[in-house]
């Protein structure tokens, strides 16, 4: 037996979630089982908790769409007892019961061993949201970062505190756009240099280009915010768009694409390929500070996450929340 999330409908279709003690036999058919150390919180964790189960697709299920931890028994020659591994993605936590458990079973491709550098606790801070923000980055130097401070928008978000730690350590100046003001300091001890209010980019302009002033930008936001940030970009700079926070409509014209050159790159970090997910581990443990990484850190434990799941889709979590399954 073993404690795990359980999210359950009833016969009104109402969801409810609570920690509850399963059966090893209950676990999904694959290759690798998994003794899970940590989990985190993403905005998609708080969809498939709250209310009408948001992304999942069978019940009961186990959210958590990450986890970090050591393999128990493997069927797969990848792996064997005692190696750690994380998981990221895959529609793990949605359509296949994910990592709010002390115990995973999963599909070996699914898979990454943890790199040298990262722990299972470490691995699960960055987690997620912050393996996105790896491939936010990675995808704006492929299209080259311009001269000029690099933009992220929910800065104070999951995606956006490792994006702002991870440029700033690479030398780019950082604007972090936040809309709320009490986590100026935190956003500076990750190494923004500039804050941007979020209502100064919120307001919808008729004008398709404004002055040119971001070399580059990570996107958490959307909507409106997106937008207003294309006719801003630099000639030629890129925008990787990770998630919707801020609305999923975007009102936007084609003129910055066409007399700026602008690029706007999808960041999509569930069907990532194994080799793009080990580049962008090794990425994350040579280029993310730990002790920043550490300052992002909100520990928890499984009978939080209700409550958690709520706050997250609020907008009202701070950085990372690292999930101890076994606490
Ligand atoms: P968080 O909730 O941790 O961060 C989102 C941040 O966006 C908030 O902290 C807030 O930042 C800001 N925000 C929230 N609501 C609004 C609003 N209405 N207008 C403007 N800003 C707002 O979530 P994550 O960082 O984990 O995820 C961010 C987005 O990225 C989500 O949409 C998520 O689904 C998506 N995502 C996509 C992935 C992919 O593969 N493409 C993977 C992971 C996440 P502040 O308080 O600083 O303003």
């Amino acid at each position: 037996m073993f404690n795990a999330l359980m999210v359950e409908k009833d016969d009104e279709g109402k969801t409810s979630a609570s920690v509850q003690k399963i059966d090893l036999d209950r676990l999904p058919d694959g290759d690798v089982t998994v003794a899970v150390e940590y989990s985190t919180v993403n905005y998609k964790d708080g969809l498939c908790i709250g209310p009408g189960g948001g992304l999942v697709r069978n019940y009961p299920h186990v959210p958590g769409i990450d986890f970090a931890g050591t393999v128990e028994a493997s069927d797969d020659a990848r792996y064997k007892a005692g190696d750690k591994v994380v998981l990221t993605g895959w529609r793990v936590g949605e359509v296949h019961w994910g990592g709010y458990s002390q115990k995973a079973r999963v599909k070996a491709d699914w898979l990454v061993p943890l790199p040298d550098g990262l722990d299972t606790r470490k691995a699960m801070a960055v987690g997620t949201a912050g393996f996105t923000a790896m491939l936010a980055v990675m995808a704006l130097e492929d299209h080259g970062i311009k001269d000029g401070p690099v933009l992220v928008t929910g800065a104070a978000g999951g995606v956006g505190s490792v994006a702002t730690a991870i440029l700033a350590n690479l030398g780019h100046e950082v604007a972090g756009v936040t809309g709320r003001p009490d986590t100026e300091d935190y956003l500076k001890s990750l190494g923004a240099t500039q804050i941007v209010a979020r209502e100064e980019l919120n307001e919808t302009t008729k004008r398709p280009l404004e002055a040119e002033v971001w070399g580059g930008c990570v996107d958490a936001v959307g909507g409106d915010m997106l937008a207003r940030v294309l006719g801003q970009m630099k000639y030629g700079a890129s925008v990787s768009a990770v998630g919707l926070a801020g609305g999923a409509a975007l009102p936007a014209t084609v003129i910055p694409f066409l007399l700026r050159g602008v690029n706007l790159l999808g960041i999509d970090s569930v069907m990532q390929p194994y080799d793009n997910r080990v580049r962008a581990w090794a990425r994350i443990a040579k280029d993310l500070p730990m002790d920043k990484l550490e300052a992002m850190v909100q520990p928890a434990v499984l009978s939080d996450l209700p409550a958690l799941g709520r706050d997250i889709l609020k907008g009202q979590v701070k950085g990372r929340v690292v999930v101890d399954v076994n606490a």
